[in-house]
Protein backbone atom coordinates (compact mmCIF):
# COMPACT_ATOMS: atom_id res chain seq x y z
CA UNK A 1 0.00 0.00 0.00
CA UNK A 2 0.97 3.25 -1.16
CA UNK A 3 1.56 5.14 2.15
CA UNK A 4 3.51 8.29 0.94
CA UNK A 5 1.89 11.41 2.31
CA UNK A 6 0.33 13.45 -0.65
CA UNK A 7 0.04 16.87 0.77
CA UNK A 8 2.92 17.51 2.24
CA UNK A 9 3.76 21.21 2.85
CA UNK A 10 5.07 23.89 5.79
CA UNK A 11 4.32 27.29 6.38
CA UNK A 12 5.07 30.18 4.62
CA UNK A 13 5.59 34.11 5.05
CA UNK A 14 2.62 35.76 4.11
CA UNK A 15 4.22 39.25 3.10
CA UNK A 16 4.48 38.75 -0.83
CA UNK A 17 0.72 38.07 -0.85
CA UNK A 18 -1.72 35.34 -1.72
CA UNK A 19 -0.98 33.85 -5.19
CA UNK A 20 2.93 34.00 -4.52
CA UNK A 21 2.86 32.20 -1.47
CA UNK A 22 0.65 28.82 -3.63
CA UNK A 23 3.83 29.79 -6.50
CA UNK A 24 6.35 29.33 -3.96
CA UNK A 25 4.44 25.89 -2.30
CA UNK A 26 4.09 24.72 -5.99
CA UNK A 27 7.86 25.06 -6.23
CA UNK A 28 9.17 23.57 -3.51
CA UNK A 29 6.84 20.57 -4.23
CA UNK A 30 4.51 21.26 -2.05
CA UNK A 31 0.69 19.79 -1.97
CA UNK A 32 -0.30 22.45 1.03
CA UNK A 33 0.46 25.04 3.01
CA UNK A 34 0.06 27.19 6.06
CA UNK A 35 0.35 30.62 6.49
CA UNK A 36 -0.65 34.12 9.12
CA UNK A 37 -3.36 36.08 7.86
CA UNK A 38 -2.17 38.92 10.06
CA UNK A 39 0.67 40.11 11.85
CA UNK A 40 1.33 36.44 14.14
CA UNK A 41 2.12 38.17 17.34
CA UNK A 42 -0.09 41.82 17.06
CA UNK A 43 -3.44 41.85 15.97
CA UNK A 44 -3.13 44.45 12.34
CA UNK A 45 -4.16 43.17 9.01
CA UNK A 46 -3.53 44.55 5.87
CA UNK A 47 -7.16 45.06 3.81
CA UNK A 48 -7.85 42.01 2.13
CA UNK A 49 -7.04 41.42 -1.83
CA UNK A 50 -9.71 40.19 -3.23
CA UNK A 51 -8.08 39.71 -6.70
CA UNK A 52 -5.04 38.20 -5.44
CA UNK A 53 -7.12 36.02 -3.19
CA UNK A 54 -9.31 34.57 -6.10
CA UNK A 55 -5.74 33.94 -7.95
CA UNK A 56 -4.63 31.69 -5.35
CA UNK A 57 -8.39 29.82 -5.03
CA UNK A 58 -7.72 29.08 -8.75
CA UNK A 59 -4.23 28.25 -8.32
CA UNK A 60 -4.51 26.17 -5.81
CA UNK A 61 -7.65 24.41 -7.84
CA UNK A 62 -5.14 23.92 -11.01
CA UNK A 63 -2.32 22.30 -9.23
CA UNK A 64 -4.11 19.75 -6.94
CA UNK A 65 -3.44 21.54 -3.59
CA UNK A 66 -5.01 19.47 -0.60
CA UNK A 67 -6.83 22.05 1.46
CA UNK A 68 -4.66 24.95 2.66
CA UNK A 69 -4.41 26.31 6.20
CA UNK A 70 -4.66 29.78 8.15
CA UNK A 71 -3.19 29.82 11.59
CA UNK A 72 -4.50 32.37 14.22
CA UNK A 73 -2.13 35.18 15.82
CA UNK A 74 -0.39 34.04 18.51
CA UNK A 75 -1.56 36.91 20.36
CA UNK A 76 -5.30 35.10 19.98
CA UNK A 77 -6.51 34.17 23.67
CA UNK A 78 -10.02 33.18 23.43
CA UNK A 79 -10.40 31.88 26.99
CA UNK A 80 -8.48 35.17 28.68
CA UNK A 81 -10.34 35.86 32.02
CA UNK A 82 -9.80 39.44 31.15
CA UNK A 83 -12.79 40.80 28.93
CA UNK A 84 -11.05 43.21 26.71
CA UNK A 85 -8.65 39.97 25.07
CA UNK A 86 -11.13 37.85 25.02
CA UNK A 87 -13.52 40.66 22.87
CA UNK A 88 -10.12 40.94 20.47
CA UNK A 89 -10.13 37.35 19.74
CA UNK A 90 -13.55 37.64 18.82
CA UNK A 91 -12.45 40.50 16.92
CA UNK A 92 -9.86 38.67 14.70
CA UNK A 93 -10.95 35.71 14.56
CA UNK A 94 -14.52 37.02 13.32
CA UNK A 95 -12.10 39.40 10.40
CA UNK A 96 -9.93 35.55 9.96
CA UNK A 97 -12.99 33.97 9.09
CA UNK A 98 -14.45 36.67 6.93
CA UNK A 99 -10.85 36.70 5.00
CA UNK A 100 -11.09 32.93 4.46
CA UNK A 101 -14.61 33.34 3.01
CA UNK A 102 -12.87 34.16 -0.16
CA UNK A 103 -10.64 30.71 0.46
CA UNK A 104 -13.78 28.29 0.57
CA UNK A 105 -13.11 25.32 1.17
CA UNK A 106 -9.85 25.31 3.66
CA UNK A 107 -9.63 25.09 6.96
CA UNK A 108 -7.99 27.63 10.12
CA UNK A 109 -6.28 26.67 13.09
CA UNK A 110 -6.50 28.20 16.63
CA UNK A 111 -4.91 27.55 19.92
CA UNK A 112 -7.60 27.39 22.44
CA UNK A 113 -5.53 30.25 24.64
CA UNK A 114 -4.23 30.19 27.79
CA UNK A 115 -6.54 30.79 31.22
CA UNK A 116 -4.41 31.94 33.13
CA UNK A 117 -5.81 31.53 36.80
CA UNK A 118 -9.27 30.57 35.51
CA UNK A 119 -11.11 27.32 36.26
CA UNK A 120 -10.39 25.21 33.16
CA UNK A 121 -13.85 24.64 33.13
CA UNK A 122 -14.79 28.68 32.69
CA UNK A 123 -11.78 28.56 30.03
CA UNK A 124 -13.21 25.60 27.72
CA UNK A 125 -16.59 26.83 28.16
CA UNK A 126 -15.13 30.62 27.06
CA UNK A 127 -13.80 29.06 23.75
CA UNK A 128 -17.14 27.17 23.18
CA UNK A 129 -19.00 30.08 23.60
CA UNK A 130 -16.56 32.04 20.75
CA UNK A 131 -16.85 29.30 18.65
CA UNK A 132 -20.89 29.28 18.91
CA UNK A 133 -20.78 33.16 17.88
CA UNK A 134 -18.67 32.77 14.79
CA UNK A 135 -19.45 29.46 13.63
CA UNK A 136 -22.62 29.49 10.24
CA UNK A 137 -24.29 27.22 8.80
CA UNK A 138 -23.56 28.13 5.33
CA UNK A 139 -19.50 28.88 6.33
CA UNK A 140 -17.16 26.87 4.24
CA UNK A 141 -14.13 27.07 5.95
CA UNK A 142 -13.69 24.21 8.99
CA UNK A 143 -12.18 25.65 12.11
CA UNK A 144 -9.60 23.63 13.39
CA UNK A 145 -8.32 23.71 17.76
CA UNK A 146 -4.47 22.57 17.89
CA UNK A 147 -2.94 19.70 20.19
CA UNK A 148 -1.23 22.33 23.20
CA UNK A 149 2.15 21.56 24.97
CA UNK A 150 -0.03 22.17 27.83
CA UNK A 151 3.03 25.01 28.41
CA UNK A 152 1.92 26.99 31.32
CA UNK A 153 -2.08 27.84 31.72
CA UNK A 154 -2.63 26.46 27.98
CA UNK A 155 -5.57 25.31 27.14
CA UNK A 156 -5.61 22.15 24.76
CA UNK A 157 -3.03 19.73 26.18
CA UNK A 158 -5.32 16.79 27.04
CA UNK A 159 -7.47 15.42 24.72
CA UNK A 160 -10.15 15.33 26.85
CA UNK A 161 -10.04 19.23 26.81
CA UNK A 162 -10.08 19.53 23.30
CA UNK A 163 -13.42 17.07 23.72
CA UNK A 164 -14.57 19.48 25.95
CA UNK A 165 -14.86 22.23 23.70
CA UNK A 166 -15.60 20.17 21.11
CA UNK A 167 -18.47 18.70 22.64
CA UNK A 168 -20.06 22.05 23.34
CA UNK A 169 -19.79 23.68 19.83
CA UNK A 170 -23.31 23.65 17.94
CA UNK A 171 -22.07 23.05 14.44
CA UNK A 172 -20.54 19.85 15.12
CA UNK A 173 -19.39 19.93 11.07
CA UNK A 174 -17.59 23.01 10.98
CA UNK A 175 -14.69 22.17 13.88
CA UNK A 176 -11.79 19.74 14.15
CA UNK A 177 -8.48 19.21 15.47
CA UNK A 178 -4.91 19.47 14.08
CA UNK A 179 -2.68 17.19 15.94
CA UNK A 180 0.92 18.99 16.24
CA UNK A 181 3.55 16.00 16.73
CA UNK A 182 5.45 18.65 18.60
CA UNK A 183 2.95 19.70 21.06
CA UNK A 184 1.45 16.10 21.91
CA UNK A 185 4.89 14.72 22.53
CA UNK A 186 5.68 17.82 24.87
CA UNK A 187 2.13 16.92 26.61
CA UNK A 188 3.41 13.63 27.48
CA UNK A 189 1.91 11.79 24.54
CA UNK A 190 4.73 8.76 23.38
CA UNK A 191 4.74 8.82 19.54
CA UNK A 192 8.09 7.25 19.87
CA UNK A 193 6.85 4.24 21.93
CA UNK A 194 3.23 4.01 21.87
CA UNK A 195 1.81 5.50 18.12
CA UNK A 196 -0.93 3.54 18.32
CA UNK A 197 -1.81 4.01 21.76
CA UNK A 198 -1.38 7.76 20.93
CA UNK A 199 -3.59 7.18 18.66
CA UNK A 200 -6.34 5.07 19.93
CA UNK A 201 -6.72 7.38 22.89
CA UNK A 202 -7.37 10.41 20.29
CA UNK A 203 -9.78 8.10 18.58
CA UNK A 204 -11.69 7.32 21.99
CA UNK A 205 -11.55 10.89 23.10
CA UNK A 206 -11.95 13.29 20.72
CA UNK A 207 -12.26 10.33 17.38
CA UNK A 208 -9.76 9.81 14.41
CA UNK A 209 -13.06 11.98 11.82
CA UNK A 210 -12.59 15.06 13.10
CA UNK A 211 -8.78 15.13 12.59
CA UNK A 212 -7.64 17.32 9.71
CA UNK A 213 -4.22 18.51 9.88
CA UNK A 214 -0.95 17.28 10.93
CA UNK A 215 1.73 19.90 12.25
CA UNK A 216 4.78 17.79 11.78
CA UNK A 217 7.82 18.88 13.83
CA UNK A 218 10.50 17.46 15.84
CA UNK A 219 10.78 18.42 19.81
CA UNK A 220 14.06 19.65 21.13
CA UNK A 221 12.86 17.98 24.55
CA UNK A 222 11.55 15.35 26.11
CA UNK A 223 8.24 13.74 26.55
CA UNK A 224 6.05 15.33 28.84
CA UNK A 225 8.19 18.32 29.10
CA UNK A 226 5.67 20.73 28.28
CA UNK A 227 7.94 23.08 26.77
CA UNK A 228 6.93 23.46 23.06
CA UNK A 229 10.24 24.31 21.32
CA UNK A 230 10.63 23.13 17.12
CA UNK A 231 13.15 21.70 15.76
CA UNK A 232 14.20 20.20 12.59
CA UNK A 233 12.58 16.95 11.45
CA UNK A 234 15.53 14.54 12.83
CA UNK A 235 17.11 16.67 15.11
CA UNK A 236 14.79 16.61 18.20
CA UNK A 237 13.54 13.92 20.70
CA UNK A 238 11.06 12.43 18.76
CA UNK A 239 13.82 11.63 15.82
CA UNK A 240 12.90 10.62 12.05
CA UNK A 241 11.64 7.13 12.39
CA UNK A 242 8.44 7.89 14.68
CA UNK A 243 7.98 11.17 12.79
CA UNK A 244 7.75 9.03 9.29
CA UNK A 245 5.82 6.28 10.70
CA UNK A 246 2.87 9.05 12.24
CA UNK A 247 2.40 10.89 8.72
CA UNK A 248 3.22 7.52 6.73
CA UNK A 249 0.56 6.12 9.06
CA UNK A 250 -2.99 4.56 7.19
CA UNK A 251 -5.50 7.11 9.10
CA UNK A 252 -3.26 9.85 8.88
CA UNK A 253 -1.17 10.31 5.52
CA UNK A 254 -4.12 11.63 3.44
CA UNK A 255 -4.32 14.77 5.86
CA UNK A 256 -2.55 18.24 5.21
CA UNK A 257 0.71 17.94 6.28
CA UNK A 258 2.30 20.73 7.15
CA UNK A 259 6.08 21.63 8.77
CA UNK A 260 6.62 24.48 11.50
CA UNK A 261 10.37 23.70 11.89
CA UNK A 262 12.93 26.77 12.50
CA UNK A 263 14.08 27.04 8.33
CA UNK A 264 13.00 28.78 5.45
CA UNK A 265 11.22 27.47 2.14
CA UNK A 266 14.60 26.04 1.27
CA UNK A 267 15.13 23.73 4.35
CA UNK A 268 11.43 22.29 4.61
CA UNK A 269 11.90 21.32 0.65
CA UNK A 270 14.65 19.28 1.51
CA UNK A 271 12.90 18.25 5.13
CA UNK A 272 9.93 16.94 2.80
CA UNK A 273 11.84 15.48 0.27
CA UNK A 274 14.14 13.44 3.31
CA UNK A 275 10.46 12.24 5.09
CA UNK A 276 9.57 10.86 1.70
CA UNK A 277 13.03 9.09 0.87
CA UNK A 278 12.74 7.80 4.79
CA UNK A 279 9.28 6.26 3.81
CA UNK A 280 10.25 4.62 0.67
CA UNK A 281 13.26 2.92 2.71
CA UNK A 282 11.51 1.81 5.41
CA UNK A 283 9.04 0.16 2.93
CA UNK A 284 11.61 -1.55 0.61
CA UNK A 285 13.49 -2.54 3.91
FE1 LIG B 1 0.06 26.57 16.27
FE1 LIG C 1 1.62 23.81 15.49
ZN1 LIG D 1 4.47 24.96 18.80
Amino acid sequence: MDRIPYALGAHLSFSKGFLHMGQEAKAAGMRTMQFFLRNPRGAGAKPLDEADAAALRDFLGEHGFAPVVAHAPYTLNPCSPDARVRALAEEMLADDLRRMAHLPGNLYNFHPGSRIKQPLDDALGAVAALLNRLLTPDMETTVLLETMAGKGSEVGGTFPELRAILERVELQDKVGVCLDTCHVWDAGYDLVRDLDGVLEAFDREIGLSRLQCIHLNDSLNPCGSRKDRHALLGAGQIGMDALCRVVAHPALCALPIVLETPTDTAGHAAELRAVIRHIQKEETA
